[in-house]
């Protein structure tokens, strides 16, 4: 299949960065958000961006214009109606993508991928809100989207061979790694793996084994990790970070998944990470 077109919906901190890459790989892109502002700060993310890569003597002034004339800002949904593939990166919220998903399967064209970046929510679920689950897929990326190798294209249960074989053919044509995973579940395998270790990483802390700086350093010297544990939940946020292991342990309801109860305390506190100022470490 021939891909011209990419439609990314949402410009937030995942939208922009997959709108980027894309049009960097060199698809035209429509960069869809709810207000008008929302979709112009996306391109400026984009543009920060590519302003970064020129200062690196990465790509020059010209491929800038060029990449920033390839992606199109808008409201309008129904610019999505000549799109390839279209990559769902709204809030996670799943009635907010069944919705969505609904009204892209009356508007796409019939042979368009329809993927989404959700990190948690069910595939099949939010495929079930279409007339068409066969070409509806999970395409997680990860967040700084330029800058990570990585793409988990995820299956649902009715997912068929061909959508994930256009999705893989996307994934290599900009650049990034790809691994197919078979069977939807929570946490894919990046996550599934990370947030378990992250939780263990705050048992020990709630312990009292050691400092948060010395549990980092330790993950970081000893193991080879380029950032510790705490300091990552600090920057993935520990809202984020507990309501994925939570989910975890309702979906498979196993208590190797429960979270420290220091991490429920430190989100009703408002100790969320970086992003409120204070989390295992104090930002100033
Ligand atoms: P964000 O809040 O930064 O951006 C979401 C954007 O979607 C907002 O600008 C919002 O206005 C817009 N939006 C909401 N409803 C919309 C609709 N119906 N149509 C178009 N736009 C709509 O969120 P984000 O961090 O970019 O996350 C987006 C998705 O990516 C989520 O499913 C999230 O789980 C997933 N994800 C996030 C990360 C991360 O580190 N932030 C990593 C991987 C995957």
């Amino acid at each position: 299949m021939q891909i011209n077109k990419v439609a990314v919906l949402g410009a937030g901190i995942m939208g922009a960065g997959i709108a980027q890459v894309a049009a960097q790989g060199g698809y035209s892109v429509v960069l869809r958000d709810l207000h008008f502002s929302l979709a112009q700060e996306g391109m400026k993310t984009i543009e920060k961006n590519l302003d970064r890569l020129i200062s690196k003597a990465v790509i020059d002034e010209k491929e800038k214009e060029k990449i920033m004339h390839r992606i199109t800002p808008t409201t309008d949904l129904a610019q999505i109606y000549d799109a390839d593939i279209i990559i769902e990166a709204v809030v996670e919220n799943m009635a907010v993508k069944k919705q969505l998903f609904a009204e892209l399967d009356n508007m796409c064209r019939q042979d368009a991928v329809l993927a989404t970046n959700t990190s948690s929510l069910s595939i099949t679920e939010i495929a079930s809100a279409t007339k068409h689950p066969e070409r509806v897929i999970g395409m997680h990326f990860f967040n700084p989207v330029p800058a990570m190798q990585l793409v988990e294209i995820v299956k649902g249960m009715e997912t068929d061979e061909k959508t994930v074989e256009i999705a893989s053919y996307f994934v290599s044509r900009i650049g990034k790694e790809k691994i197919v995973i078979s069977r939807e579940s929570p946490g894919f395998v990046v996550n599934r793996i990370l947030v378990p270790y992250i939780n263990e990483a705050i048992f020990i802390y709630a312990e009292g084994l050691a400092q948060a700086e010395e549990i980092d350093l330790a993950m970081k010297l000893g193991a080879g990790m380029p950032v510790g544990p705490l300091e990552l939940a600090d920057m993935i946020g520990l809202d984020t970070v507990y309501a994925v292991i939570l989910s975890f342990y309702h979906e498979f309801r196993d208590t190797k998944y429960r979270p420290h109860p220091l991490l429920a305390t430190m989100v009703r506190a408002g100790h969320l990470g970086k992003k409120s100022g204070r989390g295992f470490y104090v930002y100033s």
